[in-house]
Protein backbone atom coordinates (compact mmCIF):
# COMPACT_ATOMS: atom_id res chain seq x y z
CA UNK A 1 0.00 0.00 0.00
CA UNK A 2 1.51 3.45 -0.88
CA UNK A 3 0.04 6.89 0.17
CA UNK A 4 0.14 10.29 0.44
CA UNK A 5 -1.15 12.36 3.28
CA UNK A 6 -1.38 16.10 2.59
CA UNK A 7 -2.92 19.20 4.35
CA UNK A 8 -2.52 22.49 5.37
CA UNK A 9 0.64 23.25 7.91
CA UNK A 10 -0.72 22.15 11.36
CA UNK A 11 -3.44 19.38 10.34
CA UNK A 12 -1.57 16.91 11.89
CA UNK A 13 -0.34 14.99 8.88
CA UNK A 14 2.60 14.15 10.52
CA UNK A 15 1.21 12.37 13.76
CA UNK A 16 -1.25 10.23 11.62
CA UNK A 17 1.35 9.11 9.10
CA UNK A 18 3.53 8.33 12.19
CA UNK A 19 0.75 6.35 13.54
CA UNK A 20 -0.33 4.70 10.29
CA UNK A 21 3.68 4.05 8.82
CA UNK A 22 3.79 2.11 12.76
CA UNK A 23 0.50 0.22 12.14
CA UNK A 24 0.98 -0.50 9.15
CA UNK A 25 5.07 -1.45 8.56
CA UNK A 26 5.10 1.80 5.80
CA UNK A 27 8.24 3.81 5.25
CA UNK A 28 7.45 7.50 6.19
CA UNK A 29 9.02 9.20 3.73
CA UNK A 30 8.70 13.11 5.62
CA UNK A 31 10.48 15.66 3.19
CA UNK A 32 10.00 18.64 5.50
CA UNK A 33 12.35 16.37 8.21
CA UNK A 34 14.55 15.40 5.32
CA UNK A 35 15.09 18.83 4.37
CA UNK A 36 15.30 20.04 8.34
CA UNK A 37 18.41 17.86 8.56
CA UNK A 38 20.29 18.53 5.40
CA UNK A 39 19.64 22.54 6.15
CA UNK A 40 21.79 21.92 9.38
CA UNK A 41 24.24 18.92 7.62
CA UNK A 42 27.16 20.38 5.60
CA UNK A 43 25.65 19.44 2.49
CA UNK A 44 26.71 21.84 -0.51
CA UNK A 45 23.13 22.37 -0.75
CA UNK A 46 22.26 23.18 3.39
CA UNK A 47 22.77 27.35 3.26
CA UNK A 48 19.75 27.26 0.12
CA UNK A 49 17.24 24.63 1.49
CA UNK A 50 17.33 26.36 4.77
CA UNK A 51 17.17 29.79 3.54
CA UNK A 52 14.35 28.40 1.28
CA UNK A 53 12.26 26.83 4.77
CA UNK A 54 12.42 29.78 6.43
CA UNK A 55 11.17 32.09 3.55
CA UNK A 56 8.03 29.91 3.40
CA UNK A 57 9.06 28.90 0.02
CA UNK A 58 9.06 25.06 -1.26
CA UNK A 59 12.56 23.88 -2.37
CA UNK A 60 12.97 23.04 -6.01
CA UNK A 61 11.40 20.01 -7.48
CA UNK A 62 14.94 18.71 -8.80
CA UNK A 63 16.48 18.57 -4.98
CA UNK A 64 13.26 16.50 -3.74
CA UNK A 65 13.40 13.95 -6.75
CA UNK A 66 16.92 13.47 -5.70
CA UNK A 67 15.74 12.96 -2.16
CA UNK A 68 12.81 10.46 -2.92
CA UNK A 69 14.41 8.24 -5.37
CA UNK A 70 17.53 7.89 -3.10
CA UNK A 71 14.96 6.90 -0.40
CA UNK A 72 13.24 4.93 -1.78
CA UNK A 73 15.99 2.77 -4.17
CA UNK A 74 17.05 1.99 -0.20
CA UNK A 75 13.45 0.73 0.95
CA UNK A 76 13.58 -2.96 0.75
CA UNK A 77 9.76 -3.03 -0.35
CA UNK A 78 7.22 -2.21 2.17
CA UNK A 79 4.36 0.13 1.44
CA UNK A 80 5.48 3.89 1.34
CA UNK A 81 3.62 6.72 3.28
CA UNK A 82 4.31 10.18 1.62
CA UNK A 83 4.31 12.72 4.08
CA UNK A 84 4.56 16.37 2.91
CA UNK A 85 4.75 15.59 -0.44
CA UNK A 86 3.58 15.97 -3.43
CA UNK A 87 3.02 19.53 -2.93
CA UNK A 88 2.54 20.55 -6.13
CA UNK A 89 1.30 18.84 -9.65
CA UNK A 90 4.72 18.09 -10.78
CA UNK A 91 5.70 16.11 -7.76
CA UNK A 92 2.14 14.41 -7.80
CA UNK A 93 3.58 12.77 -11.21
CA UNK A 94 6.72 12.26 -10.11
CA UNK A 95 5.96 10.28 -7.23
CA UNK A 96 3.50 8.07 -9.39
CA UNK A 97 6.36 8.34 -11.91
CA UNK A 98 8.81 6.85 -9.45
CA UNK A 99 6.06 4.21 -8.29
CA UNK A 100 4.93 3.25 -11.49
CA UNK A 101 8.54 2.44 -12.23
CA UNK A 102 8.57 -0.33 -9.44
CA UNK A 103 5.50 -1.60 -10.77
CA UNK A 104 3.57 -0.12 -7.98
CA UNK A 105 1.00 2.93 -7.85
CA UNK A 106 0.23 5.86 -5.48
CA UNK A 107 -3.11 4.05 -3.75
CA UNK A 108 -4.81 7.11 -1.71
CA UNK A 109 -3.96 10.65 -1.44
CA UNK A 110 -5.35 11.23 2.12
CA UNK A 111 -6.43 15.09 3.06
CA UNK A 112 -7.12 16.25 5.82
CA UNK A 113 -8.43 19.78 5.26
CA UNK A 114 -8.62 22.58 8.40
CA UNK A 115 -9.34 25.96 8.79
CA UNK A 116 -7.14 28.88 8.31
CA UNK A 117 -7.29 29.81 11.61
CA UNK A 118 -6.80 26.40 12.96
CA UNK A 119 -3.47 26.51 11.22
CA UNK A 120 -2.50 29.67 12.49
CA UNK A 121 -3.51 28.03 16.22
CA UNK A 122 -2.40 24.75 16.42
CA UNK A 123 1.43 25.91 14.86
CA UNK A 124 2.05 28.81 17.23
CA UNK A 125 1.24 25.71 20.06
CA UNK A 126 3.10 23.29 18.54
CA UNK A 127 6.67 21.81 20.03
CA UNK A 128 8.53 18.82 18.66
CA UNK A 129 11.33 16.90 21.00
CA UNK A 130 14.58 17.03 19.64
CA UNK A 131 15.85 13.77 20.61
CA UNK A 132 13.08 11.64 19.20
CA UNK A 133 10.93 14.02 16.84
CA UNK A 134 7.47 13.88 18.82
CA UNK A 135 5.39 16.42 18.10
CA UNK A 136 3.35 18.01 21.08
CA UNK A 137 0.34 20.60 20.89
CA UNK A 138 0.23 22.45 23.91
CA UNK A 139 -3.16 22.60 24.47
CA UNK A 140 -4.31 19.61 22.31
CA UNK A 141 -1.77 16.95 23.35
CA UNK A 142 0.55 18.16 25.59
CA UNK A 143 3.58 17.25 26.80
CA UNK A 144 4.64 16.26 30.44
CA UNK A 145 5.68 19.64 31.04
CA UNK A 146 5.75 22.50 28.63
CA UNK A 147 9.46 21.81 28.03
CA UNK A 148 10.53 18.37 27.77
CA UNK A 149 9.43 15.06 26.26
CA UNK A 150 8.22 11.85 27.26
CA UNK A 151 11.62 10.73 26.51
CA UNK A 152 13.42 13.76 28.40
CA UNK A 153 14.35 15.31 25.27
CA UNK A 154 14.05 19.06 24.97
CA UNK A 155 11.27 20.13 23.07
CA UNK A 156 11.40 23.06 20.94
CA UNK A 157 9.31 24.90 18.84
CA UNK A 158 10.60 24.74 15.05
CA UNK A 159 11.80 27.90 13.22
CA UNK A 160 9.89 28.49 10.68
CA UNK A 161 6.60 28.16 12.44
CA UNK A 162 6.83 32.05 12.74
CA UNK A 163 3.74 34.15 12.05
CA UNK A 164 5.41 35.11 8.67
CA UNK A 165 6.52 31.96 7.69
CA UNK A 166 3.37 30.33 8.21
CA UNK A 167 1.68 32.69 5.86
CA UNK A 168 3.67 32.03 3.17
CA UNK A 169 3.21 28.38 3.84
CA UNK A 170 -0.25 29.01 3.59
CA UNK A 171 -0.28 30.27 0.63
CA UNK A 172 2.11 28.29 -0.73
CA UNK A 173 -0.05 25.86 -0.34
CA UNK A 174 -3.02 27.45 -1.91
CA UNK A 175 -1.45 27.90 -5.14
CA UNK A 176 0.42 25.05 -5.57
CA UNK A 177 -0.90 22.27 -3.78
CA UNK A 178 -4.90 22.42 -4.32
CA UNK A 179 -4.43 21.49 -7.60
CA UNK A 180 -2.97 18.20 -6.69
CA UNK A 181 -6.05 17.71 -4.58
CA UNK A 182 -8.30 18.65 -7.64
CA UNK A 183 -6.15 16.13 -9.87
CA UNK A 184 -6.56 13.13 -7.40
CA UNK A 185 -9.90 13.36 -6.63
CA UNK A 186 -10.53 13.11 -10.79
CA UNK A 187 -8.29 10.17 -10.72
CA UNK A 188 -10.76 8.57 -7.63
CA UNK A 189 -7.54 8.52 -5.21
CA UNK A 190 -8.69 11.33 -2.95
CA UNK A 191 -9.93 10.64 0.94
CA UNK A 192 -11.03 13.85 2.10
CA UNK A 193 -11.15 13.78 6.30
CA UNK A 194 -11.70 16.29 8.31
CA UNK A 195 -8.96 16.99 10.24
CA UNK A 196 -10.16 19.19 12.84
CA UNK A 197 -11.43 16.15 15.53
CA UNK A 198 -9.13 14.65 18.28
CA UNK A 199 -6.11 12.82 16.67
CA UNK A 200 -7.97 9.17 17.49
CA UNK A 201 -11.26 10.41 15.97
CA UNK A 202 -9.15 11.64 12.74
CA UNK A 203 -7.26 8.11 13.23
CA UNK A 204 -10.21 6.19 13.13
CA UNK A 205 -11.91 7.96 10.25
CA UNK A 206 -8.73 7.44 7.84
CA UNK A 207 -8.51 3.54 8.25
CA UNK A 208 -12.08 3.43 7.97
CA UNK A 209 -12.10 5.46 4.72
CA UNK A 210 -8.99 3.16 3.29
CA UNK A 211 -10.92 0.02 4.91
CA UNK A 212 -8.43 -0.85 7.02
CA UNK A 213 -10.36 -1.99 10.02
P1 LIG B 1 6.70 20.56 6.50
O1 LIG B 1 7.49 19.97 7.64
O2 LIG B 1 6.03 19.51 5.67
O3 LIG B 1 5.79 21.67 6.94
O4 LIG B 1 7.79 21.24 5.52
C1 LIG B 1 8.61 22.29 5.96
C2 LIG B 1 9.28 22.98 4.77
O5 LIG B 1 10.08 22.03 4.03
C3 LIG B 1 8.32 23.55 3.71
O6 LIG B 1 7.87 24.84 4.06
C4 LIG B 1 9.20 23.55 2.46
O7 LIG B 1 10.11 24.62 2.46
C5 LIG B 1 10.01 22.27 2.63
N1 LIG B 1 9.34 21.10 2.01
C6 LIG B 1 8.81 20.00 2.64
N2 LIG B 1 8.29 19.13 1.76
C7 LIG B 1 8.47 19.69 0.54
C8 LIG B 1 8.14 19.31 -0.78
N3 LIG B 1 7.46 18.18 -1.05
N4 LIG B 1 8.50 20.13 -1.81
C9 LIG B 1 9.17 21.27 -1.58
N5 LIG B 1 9.49 21.72 -0.36
C10 LIG B 1 9.15 20.95 0.70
Amino acid sequence: MNLAILGPQGSGKGTQAQRLADNYQLLRLETGKILREMAESDNPDAEEIKKTMLDGKLVSDNTLQKIIEERIESNSGSGIIFDGTPRNLIQYELIKNILKKRGENLDKVIYLEIPEETTIERLSTRRTCERCNRIYNLHTNPPPTPEKCECGGNLRQRSDDTPEAIAKRLNEYRQATVPVLISAKAEGKLVEINGTKSINEVYDEITKMLNLN
